[in-house]
């Protein structure tokens, strides 16, 4: 399998590059170069496959340099920490209604199903390369310990996270400052979240550093990610009698990489009816399917944290496909958005976009409203994100055909908006209930790049 670059101008690379690289070098995103087709047949075979088969099935032609047992080796190291058998399960919530909850990783959201595989295929491919690297990450309190969980203990890699000192809450400390790991470097900077970004963008600028350290990402655009979020799909409608039945999913949607997976398995032939964009407040791809207008605004904090976002970097590869994949065409749309804050698409663009996919926006009081009353009538403690997933579900609805909603975080993780709807406080799950007593790790620094890339190459030698 080749990918190409949405702006049309990066070199065609193979999969192991497109991994280690994570943007092209022409400032666009890998997609690939065709769709593979998962044929009816083959799907219908893999129905009450375990997740591990149908993940191996799903990515196979995606991936190329991996010999194949050592593939389905890693799928099987990387799902078999999860604190579910089935990795994904299904459960109804209503008439026709179901949660995919994705939440049983290490840290308790669904980014760890993309993770926790990219960490091992990353760390497979360096160490038959002979080649170690230096991850480094901001976090704003959410997605450090989803990165660190998927870097730990790997031989090729060393992982640094900074979040800004006293301003994430003690729970996200702790899931990141508690992993006992000789390759794991906490460092909670003097300073906010924005002094994180800046020194992580001074580190990738800094050119000396960044080659002598081997810098590298693991963030969201990277297409692995994208890659090993298209199998729950697959897997939660092969449960719903797919292919021979079409399936509605609703995503909580910020960056927009989980659901352009969904549209990545109905592009190879899963029979999916609709996608339903449901964002929070932050309503930039809402405006968009309504309208056509792609136009960011400023952030408004929400309850639903992870989807506060005011440019949802994966779109851009929706985006390409809606331009007939003229990179030319996405360049020139994201030169605009970049000077101007916004662009138009066409009119026949955008009904072919909504062919496909619908969308809403969910108020803070509907996503408490909502976490109250699935609460009342199921007995089920759903997280914030899930909750704006519910509510979209219900505002796009009826849906003629079986309803999955992506239930994207464990309450447990967002107690404090589940205990405000409810009442009720989520226990932590069983494999972080020690959270509170366990011995942190973390180097305080001042905000100060020289002061960072030294901590950074003292313990990296
Ligand atoms: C990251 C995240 C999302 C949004 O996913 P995108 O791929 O960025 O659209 C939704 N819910 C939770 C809990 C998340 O961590």
């Amino acid at each position: 399998m080749h990918y190409v670059s949405t702006r049309g101008r990066a070199p065609s690379l193979g999969f192991e590059d497109v991994m280690l690289a994570g943007l092209a070098s022409d400032g666009g995103l890998y997609v690939p170069a065709e769709w593979p087709a998962l044929e009816p047949d083959t799907l219908r075979g893999l129905a009450g496959a375990p997740y591990q088969e149908v993940a191996y099935r799903v990515m196979r032609p995606f991936v190329d340099g991996f010999a194949d047992p050592r593939f389905r080796e890693l799928i099987a190291e990387a799902y078999g920490g999860f604190a579910h058998v089935e990795v994904a399960p299904l459960v109804q919530i209503g008439p026709g209604h179901f949660l995919l909850e994705l939440f049983h990783g290490p840290t308790l959201a669904f980014k760890d199903v993309a993770l926790q595989l990219l960490g091992h295929m990353f760390d497979d491919v360096l160490r038959r390369r002979g080649e170690r690297v230096t991850v480094v990450g901001a976090t704003s309190g959410d997605t450090g310990a989803a990165a660190i969980e998927a870097c730990r203990d790997r031989e090729a890699i060393r992982i640094f996270i900074l979040h800004p000192e006293g301003r994430i809450s003690e729970a996200q400390r702790r899931q990141m400052t508690t992993v006992d790991a000789a390759n794991v470097h906490n460092i909670a900077i003097r300073g906010t979240f924005d002094d994180c970004q800046a020194l992580l963008k001074g580190m990738f600028n800094d050119a000396g550093f960044r080659r002598e350290m081997r810098l590298s990402a693991v963030n969201s655009i990277n297409w692995a990610r994208v890659m090993a979020q298209i199998v729950y799909y697959v897997y939660a409608a092969l449960q719903l009698g797919g292919p021979d039945r079409p399936v509605r999913f609703v995503v909580p949607t910020g960056n927009f990489g989980d659901i352009y997976a969904g549209y990545a398995a109905a592009r190879m032939g899963l029979p999916v009816e609709r996608l339903v964009v449901a964002t929070n407040r932050n309503d930039l791809l809402h405006r968009f399917f309504g309208t056509g207008e792609y136009r960011s605004d400023a952030v408004v904090a929400t309850q639903s944290p992870s989807m506060d976002i005011q440019v949802a970097s994966n779109f851009e590869r929706l985006l390409f496909d809606l331009c007939e994949r003229d990179g030319a065409e996405v360049e020139a749309l994201m030169r605009r958005f970049e000077a101007e804050g916004r662009f138009v698409i066409g009119d026949n663009r955008l009904a072919r976009a909504r062919e496909l996919f619908l969308s809403a926006s969910v108020d803070e009081a509907a996503t408490t409203e909502t976490i109250r009353r699935i609460s009342r009538e199921t007995g089920r403690l759903i997280d914030p994100h899930t909750a704006v997933g519910v509510a979209a579900a219900e505002a796009t609805g009826p849906s003629p055909v079986p309803t999955v909603t992506l239930a994207t975080a464990h309450p447990a993780k967002f107690a404090e908006a589940v205990m405000r709807a409810t009442g009720e406080a989520p226990p932590l799950p069983p494999r972080i209930a020690d959270l509170y007593e366990r011995e942190e790790h973390c180097a305080v620094l001042p905000n100060d790049l020289a002061a960072v890339e030294e901590h950074i190459r003292q313990l990296a030698a």
